[in-house]
């Protein structure tokens, strides 16, 4: 699993000087298909920081992080339990360039991106951290854990930015809730807005949630 305190080369960096780096990266194969690098967008700081998967064609043309289809359905879904994605989230992804062909990014190439990562969660400082689809939740939480049994739980993992924990929630991708349109109960959009109500109640403090705790040198995650 992912040490959210570990230290990275780009420590001092502030979020302009980090942008320019992210710009003339080519540290990964990425850097040879995409029209632009796509870094982070939102507040800075943030209190939810949402993090997905790869830009799509529609990222890569524009820029920006959830601009497509995927991102439209993403922004109705926050805004359906009053979480406005303008002022309260910062969206970013596990690799900052676009997959050809839109596929999963390779663990290497996460892993290559994920310094760059490090420091936007380390300069937005969310209290909320949630992890869209499978590669990002394999990345922050470990490769033991699968998507469909473990979204809408919340983990926890101490951060050095701040006394409270980092509240960390995995959730499914939007683009695998365009393929699977229904809103009925039970349905994953129909979860993923009970999900998404979950961090609504914490943010407000309407609620506490019973949470897993993920060690840094750990893998186990036990209930409490
Ligand atoms: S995906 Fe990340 S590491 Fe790879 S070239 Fe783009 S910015 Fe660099």
């Amino acid at each position: 699993m992912l040490d959210l305190n570990q230290k990275t080369d780009y420590d001092h960096l502030n979020y302009d000087q980090l942008v320019l780096i992210y710009k003339k990266c080519q540290a990964c194969k990425l850097s040879k298909y995409r029209n632009h690098v796509v870094v982070g967008h939102g507040n800075v700081p943030s209190h939810i920081m949402i993090i997905g998967e790869g830009p799509g064609v529609q990222e890569d043309l524009e820029g920006k992080p959830f601009v497509g289809r995927s991102g439209q359905l993403l922004v109705k879904l926050l805004s359906s339990v009053g979480i406005d994605r303008d002022k309260e989230v910062y969206i970013a992804n596990t690799v900052a360039c676009r997959p050809p062909g839109n596929r999963t990014p390779h663990r290497t190439e996460i892993e290559t991106c994920q310094h760059y990562l490090l420091r936007q969660i380390h300069i937005v400082q969310p209290k909320i951290l949630l992890l869209l689809g499978n590669p990002s939740l394999k990345m922050v939480l470990g490769q033991q854990f699968g998507i469909t049994k473990v979204r809408g739980q919340w983990f926890s993992q101490a951060v050095t930015y701040m006394t409270d924990p980092l509240y960390i929630m995995p959730l499914f991708h939007p683009a695998y809730l365009l393929r699977n349109a229904s809103k009925n109960n039970g349905s994953p959009q129909w979860l993923t807005r009970q999900d998404l109500q979950k961090v609504k109640d914490l943010l407000m403090l309407n609620s506490m949630p019973s949470y897993f705790t993920v060690e840094s040198q750990s893998v186990e995650a036990s209930p409490f």
